[in-house]
């Protein structure tokens, strides 16, 4: 007998039974078996937004031929999580639709499963149920969930000229984990010599302690989550302010020494690494300059990183300030649809 069988030889029911089965497991709750889903609201909630948000992890456009499935099932929980955060919103619940192709072999189901549900107890997310549909490729479409009061909550907006650019990641590591993963994958000894770039890409880290921080201490800022590359999320902060621009600060502030390291083994561009790099899932925020040296230390005494990456100046341009010299970022970034 086969021991790693197809899923079509079971059917949706005994699928959703065996997540049923790997969510108690995990933990100690079954999924609500019913039309519909439900969350109790708690006391607390009352004056409080329910923020949600959802994004869709497509096997084919979103995921290099390396990854586990387990990764992939881990990652389509961070992904949704990462937006929730970088407005200061802990995720409370999660409902996952997923679209499986019929041949998809049941120890592939059960590693997708479990990275999501591990994502799950690790945040302390309660995976409350979804749907299952058969597909064509691997699709995971999770929607999470929290609740926070309109006041604490990080908004993208509000940022003016001579406004201070900070993160909580430096970056450039998924740029390089691209690179090898995507364009180098026959030589197995970059991924030792890159070994953080590769896992920046197959297991992303998020941080939340920062965006928490910055909400607990009134801290206006505006706030994003750099998932399509710094380059189109500069430009999405911009979006409601078109009269301004940023100054980007190229140094060991903004870029990992990894990606040093690097651009000299492979003359590739830096420019291109930093900027169209993507799913870096670090918090990005401009704030007021009378606000940064309290931001700074609360974040670093609480254990957070925060990086000073650029400035808010009056003019619609990107620069790049690097070694003395200034020049204007390309057009970077990536948009679906787009050839
Ligand atoms: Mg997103």
């Amino acid at each position: 007998m086969n021991s790693n069988p197809p899923i079509e030889n079971f059917g949706e029911i005994k699928l959703i039974n065996l997540i049923e089965e790997l969510v108690l497991k995990k933990t100690g709750k079954g999924l609500i078996r019913d039309d519909a889903f439900f969350f109790k609201l708690k006391e607390e909630y009352s004056d409080q937004l329910m923020i949600l948000n959802s994004d869709m992890l497509v096997s084919t456009t979103d995921v290099p031929s390396q990854m586990s499935f387990y990764q992939i099932g881990r990652k389509s929980v961070i992904i949704n999580m990462s937006d929730l955060i970088v407005k200061s919103v802990r995720p409370k619940g999660i409902i996952i639709s997923l679209g499986l192709p019929r041949l998809f072999r049941k120890k592939n189901f059960i590693e997708v499963i479990s990275g999501i549900i591990d994502c799950c107890v690790e945040f302390n997310l309660d995976y409350i149920g979804g749907d299952i549909n058969e597909t064509k490729e691997l699709i995971i479409n999770p929607t999470v969930f929290g609740f926070k009061h309109p006041s604490a909550i990080l908004y993208r907006k509000g940022i003016k000229s001579g406004d201070i650019l900070c993160s909580n990641k430096r970056f450039g590591l998924t740029g390089v984990g691209f690179d090898i993963l995507l364009n180098r994958k026959s030589d197995n000894k970059y991924f030792e010599n890159y070994k953080r770039s590769i896992r920046s890409v197959l297991e992303p880290e998020i941080s939340e302690v920062e965006a928490f921080i910055l909400s607990e201490k009134k801290i206006i800022v505006s706030s994003i989550d750099s998932s399509d590359g710094l380059s189109k999320s500069l430009r999405d902060l911009l979006i409601s302010n078109p009269n301004l621009g940023f100054e980007i600060f190229f140094n060991d502030d903004l870029i990992d020494s990894e990606v040093f390291q690097y651009i000299e083994d492979f003359s590739v561009p830096l420019e291109d690494i930093v900027l169209n790099g993507g799913e870096e899932y670090s918090h990005l925020f401009v704030i007021d300059p009378k606000d940064f040296i309290e931001a700074q230390n609360e974040i670093k005494a609480k254990g957070g990183q925060f990086f000073r990456i650029g400035k808010v100046i009056s003019e619609e341009k990107i620069y790049i300030l690097k070694d003395g010299k200034v020049s204007v970022a390309k057009n970077y970034g990536f948009e679906h649809f787009m050839k």
